[in-house]
């Protein structure tokens, strides 16, 4: 598969606007009170025996803030405010357990922040052994963490590998020092650096680098820094994110100056020359959506055999597991459900405290045509193709009658070069791969297409 797709600035600007990232389908705001605990329970319990399962734990603490933040966390230096959220996590783990079949593989497990590196190594190991007691984790299951170059130390890198994690992600967002102060993240590159050696060290086979591009201060020359130190660490994925300055909903990030952030165009550019650097000069796949692999890593494989997923963490290899979240904010993802567990910790307290477990305050149940609309958008935004037949076979329907709007919609994506429409198939072209969340938008029924047609931020 090609890897590289040309950057059109031209059509990059056409196509820019805002949209679903379709992390999940329908997309968050679509969740409602109407779904809660007691549907997500019932839909737990009612998988068989053998779907396996994906866990996503949420540690939201900070030790610091970093103004550019867009995450759900909490800033403490309470060492008994940590510990008293490990307790009340390993209480809900408990009550969880007690819902799932123990006989369903636990193929993947991811934990997300905040900074799960924040833990100390003893409650790395306490929680990570927790939740092995409780669940039947696969001898080949993938273990990721996201780490904090800052703070990291060796003890909570080995007491990772000691409870079975095998994959780090490590933010390090931009390597320029005058970059680093206006965001409050100071990490020398050292600092960074020491925590992948630690990471191959203790045996973690696959290591990944955060960016993001946006940021006050950022150059295309101090960005180019960045990417050159980025190439000498050598990692086996990294993700490229656009920093999305949105100070009426992110209170914090009224603290950035925003003069000294790049204008829209030079943003632009630094996104090409990412890209650009990124695939032709450092030999990066372009996954989709702001993800980057080697051609030899598991994601690169997976998007070659049509194997790729899509989930509120990324990209995953594992397409048939279902996710189940713990911790505040938290969103678990079930063949036909979703669900959010509950943002604030005193809330969270006294759900776990109350054996309320799930935890869950909204979701959505997806009906036939959602779940229809999401395998047909998660086919695009993960394979870069869709298969009318097999679409068809899957959910015995008829594909033209049933996506006759959404095809006539695509002629214009297709004029532009951005995809190639078959009798049987589409074909996501290079440049459309930029853009595929345009393309997706078109199978999406909870947009209105009248209000918002495919041209006009993707990016
Ligand atoms: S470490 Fe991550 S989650 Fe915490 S404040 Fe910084 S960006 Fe946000």
């Amino acid at each position: 598969m090609d890897s590289t797709p040309a950057v059109d600035l031209d059509l990059i600007r056409r196509y820019n606007q805002p949209g679903p990232r379709y992390t999940s389908y329908p997309t968050a705001p679509h969740f409602s009170h109407d779904y809660d605990a007691t549907d997500f329970a019932r839909d737990l319990a009612a998988a068989d025996t053998d779907t396996p399962l994906s866990l996503y734990v949420h540690l939201p603490f900070c030790r610091s803030l970093c103004y550019y933040c867009g995450c759900h966390m909490k800033v403490t230096q309470r060492a008994d405010s940590i510990q008293r959220y490990v307790d009340a996590l390993k209480q809900e783990i408990d009550q969880m357990a007690a819902l799932v079949s123990a006989e369903r593989p636990v193929v993947q497990m991811h934990w997300g922040g905040g900074t799960p590196t924040y833990l100390t190594a003893e409650q790395i190991r306490d929680l990570g052994t927790h939740i092995r007691r409780r669940f039947r984790v696969a001898d080949d299951a993938e273990i990721s963490i996201e780490a904090d170059p800052r703070g990291l130390t060796e003890d909570r890198v080995a007491a990772a590998a000691e409870v079975g994690f095998n994959r780090m992600s490590v933010g390090v967002q931009d390597v320029n020092r005058v970059v680093q102060e206006a965001i409050n993240r100071i990490q020398p590159t050292e600092t960074v650096a020491q925590a992948l050696r630690w990471a191959r060290e203790y045996g973690f086979e696959g290591l990944n680098v955060d960016l993001v591009y946006g940021l006050p201060h950022q150059t295309p020359e101090r960005f180019q820094h960045t990417l050159d130190v980025v190439d000498r660490l050598q990692p086996d994925r990294i993700a490229l994110y656009s920093y999305a300055h949105v100070p009426s909903i992110k209170k914090h990030q009224r603290v950035i100056d925003e003069d000294a952030l790049p204008v829209p165009e030079t943003k632009l550019r630094l996104f090409k020359q990412g890209l650009e650097h990124l695939t032709a000069r450092s030999g990066y796949r372009f996954i989709g959506m702001d993800h980057f692999a080697r051609p030899t890593d598991a994601l690169a494989r997976a998007q070659d055999t049509g194997d790729l997923h899509r989930n509120f963490q990324g990209y995953s290899t594992r397409a048939d597991a279902e996710v189940v979240a713990f911790g505040v904010s938290g969103i678990s993802q079930l063949r036909g459900a979703y669900a959010q567990n509950v943002k604030a910790l005193p809330a969270y307290y006294e759900q776990v405290a109350n054996e309320n477990a799930p935890t869950v305050f909204r979701g959505v149940r997806l009906s036939p045509e959602d779940q229809l609309r999401r395998h047909v958008i998660m086919q695009l935004m993960c394979n870069f193709h869709l298969d009318k037949a097999a679409v068809a076979e899957r959910f015995e329907i008829d594909f033209d009658d049933v996506f006759a709007d959404a095809w006539a919609r695509l002629s214009l994506l297709e004029a532009d070069g951005l995809l190639i429409r078959t009798e049987n198939a589409l074909h996501v072209q290079p440049p459309g791969r930029l853009l595929i969340r345009n393309i997706a938008r078109a199978f999406d029924a909870y947009c209105d297409h009248a209000d918002h047609p495919v041209h006009a931020q993707t990016v």
